[in-house]
């Protein structure tokens, strides 16, 4: 069985599992959170299969520089360039979804 068969992000990303698109291109899919935690939450994922961040940074840096430039278009245009980014990295750090994926929030003025 390949990632993309039980893979929540990987499903979202092919289409099976609606979603609401911010952003999409050869390589990346941005799409609203579920349960935002800011006033615009976005999740930022590679379209390829990666379990966290680390993995992606390893064999991809140029798509984990390209999410960061994802984001910062996201943030120009919600609220005047400032964003909060997060990678929870493992079971103990939150992650919850082994696709990488980066939490974009902004929108508005967010807590220290
Ligand atoms: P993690 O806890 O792995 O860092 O983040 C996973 C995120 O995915 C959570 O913020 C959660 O709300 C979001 N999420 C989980 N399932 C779905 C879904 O089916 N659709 C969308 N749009 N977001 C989801
Ligand atoms: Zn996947």
């Amino acid at each position: 069985m390949s990632a993309s068969d039980d893979c929540l992000f990987c499903s979202i990303i092919a289409g099976r599992i609606p979603s609401t698109k911010v952003y999409e291109d050869d390589t990346t899919y941005a799409f609203k959170d579920i349960n935002p935690k800011a006033k615009v939450h976005v999740l930022v994922v590679p379209k390829r299969h990666y379990a966290d961040v680390a993995e992606l940074a390893a064999d991809d840096p140029a798509e984990l520089a390209h999410i960061v430039e994802v984001a910062q278009h996201i943030a120009d245009d919600a609220f005047h360039g400032a964003f909060r980014l997060v990678f929870n990295t493992g079971l103990d750090a939150g992650q919850t979804v082994f696709h990488v994926h980066a939490h974009v929030m902004t929108g508005e003025k967010l807590d220290e």
